[in-house]
């Protein structure tokens, strides 16, 4: 049997999701890469204890390598949205739930869906 379980499709996809975002900031390097692995492999033994959480998961893995990415580079992803005033972050919303989004709590507008952030930045980088 080589069907995928609906849990490993939920984290292939979180983990597909995540990896556009860091393309989209050109942070997608092979140390980053790792942290996401790092979630993925957290988030795997989460969902099998509460499997109905599978459609968070996305969301989850964002924050995680949000907060990973903190301690180690600093800000991601910074708001495309705001032209002026202090850089910042965007945040995840809901922080568990589905269907997650980037906001910028500054100016109080959703940017983009997790996995689209390349769509408010600009485009994909040309590399
Ligand atoms: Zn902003």
């Amino acid at each position: 049997m080589n069907t995928i379980s609906p849990l490993e499709q939920a984290l292939h996809a979180a983990r597909a999701l995540v990896l556009a975002d860091l393309v989209a900031g050109d942070v997608a390097e092979a140390d980053v890469v790792s942290l996401v692995e790092d979630s993925i492999v957290q988030r795997r033994w989460w969902v099998e204890q509460w499997p109905d959480g599978a459609d968070y998961v996305a969301g989850l893995v964002a924050q995680d390598v949000q907060d990973a990415l903190l301690e180690r580079y600093g800000r991601w992803p910074l708001c495309p949205a705001c032209g002026s005033g202090d850089p910042h972050a965007l945040d995840i919303e809901p922080e568990l739930g589905p269907d997650p989004h980037w906001v910028c709590h500054k100016a109080g507008v959703k940017v983009a869906a997790v996995g689209d952030l390349a769509s408010a930045t600009g485009g994909a980088p040309s590399s």
